[in-house]
């Protein structure tokens, strides 16, 4: 089961690595699917191809309809759904959704905090890249971000973990402290502030 490299390439391209179902950004870690299984004549044609994250892949391939559980992504669906995902990504308008209101309240903050995660010069309206600081202290990039609150570090970092962008084991001591690292999972953050409306 496999396509062949034009088709890849050409899948990759439209969807920039990024999930078509759940749209967030999987550098290395995309799978392309085959919309209708190839044991159901199924072709290995860009038009029978979507790019998946693993979890979004598995959920696709999970279904059992001897045992129904959740809803089926039909064929239909996962074609209308990835058709107009590289449209967005080809006019360039796909909706910025990936930054909470509680999140863009530390605006100013979060490039001072970036820095300090990904040890590098971040623009946070745009990509990071070439980060080298692949394991962080929590409690030490808590307590060492001059002009951030604690609050506003675990604000930021709660959402890049959610996004599946870095790893966290963040717990409580039993002395009440909070500590635990930060693991950063991918290349390549996208971020869109800039149209993020604040209250
Ligand atoms: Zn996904």
């Amino acid at each position: 089961m496999s396509f062949p490299k034009e088709v890849k390439l050409q899948a990759l391209i439209a969807c920039r690595r990024n999930c078509v179902l759940c749209e967030k950004f999987c550098g290395l870690k995309i799978e392309l699917h085959h919309i209708k299984q190839r044991a159901h004549g199924g072709k290995d044609t860009f038009e029978n191809c979507i790019p998946l994250c693993f979890d979004c892949h598995s959920e696709v391939r999970m279904y059992n309809p001897e045992h129904p559980k959740g809803t089926k992504y039909s064929e239909e669906e996962l074609i209308q759904r990835r058709d107009l995902f590289y449209q967005q990504i080809a006019n360039n308008s796909r909706s910025h959704k990936y930054v909470s209101k509680e999140v863009a309240e530390y605006f100013e903050t979060i490039p001072i905090i970036l820095k300090r995660l990904f040890g590098t010069e971040v623009d946070a309206i745009g990509t990071i890249k070439g980060y080298n600081a692949p394991l962080v202290s929590y409690e030490y990039l808590r307590k060492n971000i001059q002009n951030c609150t604690p609050q506003c570090v675990d604000t930021l970092v709660k959402w890049l973990s959610e996004q599946g962008y870095v790893q966290t084991d963040i717990r409580l001591d039993f002395d009440g402290t909070i500590c635990g690292t930060i693991r950063i999972r991918q290349e390549g953050i996208n971020f869109y502030l800039e149209s993020v409306g604040r209250e």
